[in-house]
């Protein structure tokens, strides 16, 4: 899961940052309004946590904008204590939930949760033949194994997973996976699928994740992949 931070002051952004990725969520940062729009509808965020005092374009317009360019994408709204009007007006122009400030770490982190697991409600077992992932409980089965996952396998299968049967590049999967400012991109995605072959696909058949030459990866339970550049 990725999320974007948007905040002006450098302590509040970089305290939830820490956090956020601790609980390993891919974290990016922002801190003007203009930067936050082009970067929120530039890269495939699961999340938007927005501030509405803002230098530059405010929060609500920034939160307008991201309304109109990507609908589905759950933005929390960090307010300052008491600001009610604030509220109500950041609800209306289409804010998923809002935070007071200042706020306990924990209780983001739960209005977090609660919004990833609101969007994909529908999708909290992930299956593709005999392996799955369940997300509300977070563990993972192969032909009814229970398999022990880092943090990073974890989140790289859970893409995989969501494409299945579909190429997917290292260009996607890092932007998913991993921070935007994250150096040496291909070597840690081979890296880490390595490791996930070593768990998911070892010793059972058939073998899910496939290399596509000259694309990336598939999670597939449908034959030997063919080149499709
Ligand atoms: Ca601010």
């Amino acid at each position: 899961m990725r999320v974007l931070v948007v905040e002006d002051e450098r302590k509040v952004a970089s305290f939830i940052k820490k956090g956020l990725q601790q609980e390993g969520y891919a974290t990016d940062v922002v801190h003007d309004g203009d930067e936050a729009v082009h970067t929120a509808i530039s890269f495939g965020y699961d999340l938007v946590v927005l501030d509405l005092m803002l230098p530059g374009r405010s929060g609500l317009d920034v939160l307008r904008e991201i309304r109109q360019q990507r609908p589905r994408l759950p933005v929390l709204v960090l307010t300052a204590k008491g600001a009610l009007e604030d509220r109500i007006t950041g609800l209306d122009a289409g804010a998923d939930d809002y935070l007071a400030k200042p706020f306990a770490f924990a209780e983001l982190s739960a209005r977090i949760r609660a919004l990833l697991r609101r969007g994909s409600q529908q999708n909290t077992r992930l299956r593709l033949a005999d392996l799955e992932m369940d997300t509300a409980a977070h563990q993972v089965r192969r032909a009814g194994h229970s398999i022990d996952l880092k943090q990073k396998e974890y989140a790289l299968l859970e893409f995989l997973l969501r494409h299945a049967n579909r190429p997917v590049t290292r260009t996607m999967i890092v932007e998913h996976v991993w921070d935007i400012h994250f150096d040496n991109v291909s070597n840690v995605v081979d890296v880490h699928i390595n490791s996930l072959r070593n768990k998911i696909d070892k010793g059972f058949a058939p073998l899910l994740i496939q290399t596509v030459r000259g694309v990336g990866y598939m999670l597939t339970d449908r034959g030997r992949v063919h080149r499709t550049e």
